[in-house]
């Protein structure tokens, strides 16, 4: 009898087989979420990863729960990606969330019957995340009424609740934030037109507004002071699951080229048979072995002091690697790389979007520098050459 984790393993790997794989394309042409397919996956016990069993999660540590993406990356990054953050706020839900909040969402979370997405990016705050606008006033019954927007919102329109980081006075800095959940039936939450975007055409993103939207305190996720750390915390995860996820791209990337180049007759013999071809093709799978090396060292990081440096780490390597991959695979199919049949295009803009999203691979090396130079303050003086330590 397998272990829990290899049963879910199981069911990711056959979820792509079954529901992304033959359908991403159609998806990618409606250009529109499909909710079928999400309910499967909560159906399939895919939307509870990390939540108790007894709010119908599964309860799995994330550095198991966390290779579900690399499974489900094989068949398409952004449906990978969406999943991994809904995990995430299901996770939230159970772990932070009010008791009333909990009895009112949690197991239609973890089920999939309702979908979560978190909302911390504003049009002028991306990576500068401090830099935020969005305000909530707390009012005398303890309700908020929040003003503002926010920008890159996945599954805006789609989501049943966004788990939103807002400020709560005009004070420079992070002190104040908090995170709340907004229900999308919310009166005077709107979304604007939907980006156009390559690639991953079935996730909706837009701007999500905010026009004296009332909430009840029950659900205050994360209260006063905590959102942003909150808000970090739960970035390191999914960082790490895009890492997964990404792995799960580059293995896809790898097959097509190897199947193809085995195919591919020329000079005598199959295009496998060259050396370049085998030794391009190699590099891919040096650097798939070492992402997925670090990808799960990072996730069983987490939660620890460790988590944020190692999550940096992951972040920045493996969806660069990917990317390489993606293109790599390309040159080896020559011309047919091209083509839309074997979806290389589509593999590499998937891999460039995932360096962005969630920090993006030169935020991965601030936080990396950051570290070093902690580490840094822990050795001892060196001497070094006359007037070199002198301003
Ligand atoms: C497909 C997709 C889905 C997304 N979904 C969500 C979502 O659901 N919720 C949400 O809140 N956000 C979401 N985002 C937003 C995403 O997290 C941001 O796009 C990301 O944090 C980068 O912010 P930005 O786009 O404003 O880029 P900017 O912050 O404007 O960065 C521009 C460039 O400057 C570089 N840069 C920034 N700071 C530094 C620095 N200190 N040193 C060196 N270089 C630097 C960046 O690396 C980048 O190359 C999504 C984005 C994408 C692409």
């Amino acid at each position: 009898m397998g272990t829990k984790i290899d049963k879910i393993l199981g069911v990711a790997r056959q979820h792509c087989e079954d529901v992304i794989k033959p359908n991403v394309d159609q998806w990618n042409k409606d250009a529109k979420w499909p909710r079928t397919a999400s309910t499967i996956a909560g159906a399939e016990g895919l939307l509870g990863l990390y939540a108790p069993e007894e709010w119908g999660g599964q309860g799995l540590p994330l550095g198991e729960g966390i290779r579900v993406y690399e499974e489900l990356g094989k068949g398409d990054g952004a449906y990978a990606f969406t999943l991994s953050m809904h995990n995430i706020c299901a996770f939230a839900a159970c772990g932070f969330g009010t008791e009333a909040f909990k009895n009112a969402w949690a197991k239609d979370l973890t089920s999939g019957h309702k979908l979560a997405n978190f909302a911390l990016t504003e049009p002028q705050s991306g990576s500068d995340a401090t830099n935020m606008y969005t305000r909530a006033q707390i009012n005398d019954d303890g309700t908020w009424t929040i003003n503002g927007a926010k920008a890159w919102v996945s599954l805006a329109g789609e989501a049943d609740v966004y788990f939103t980081v807002v400020k709560t006075t005009d004070a420079p800095g992070h002190k104040d934030m908090a995170m709340i959940a907004i229900p999308a039936d919310a009166k005077g939450v709107s979304f604007g037109e939907a980006y156009d975007t390559a690639s991953y055409e079935f996730l909706p993103l837009a701007e999500m507004y905010f026009d004296n939207v009332v909430v009840s305190e029950d659900n205050i996720i994360l209260p006063v002071g905590e959102g942003l750390q909150g808000a970090l915390m739960a970035i390191d995860i999914a960082r790490v699951s895009i890492a997964s996820g990404c792995c799960g791209l580059m293995e896809a990337a790898l097959d097509t080229a190897l199947a193809y180049a085995q195919s591919r007759k020329m000079f005598d013999g199959k295009n496998l048979d060259l050396d370049g071809i085998q030794w391009m093709l190699g590099d891919v799978s040096t650097n798939l072995e070492a992402s997925r090396l670090l990808y799960r060292a990072a996730a069983n990081a987490l939660g620890t002091p460790e988590g944020p440096v190692m999550a940096a780490h992951a972040k920045r390597f493996v969806p660069d690697a990917a990317l390489a991959a993606a293109n790599t695979c390309t040159q080896v199919l020559g011309g047919s790389g091209l083509l839309k049949q074997y979806g290389m295009d589509r593999l590499s803009r998937l891999a460039q979007m995932l360096r962005i999203v969630d920090g993006t691979t030169e935020i991965s090396r601030v936080v990396i520098g950051r570290s070093l130079q902690k580490r840094a303050k822990g050795l001892p003086v060196m001497a070094v050459p006359k007037g070199y330590g002198e301003k």
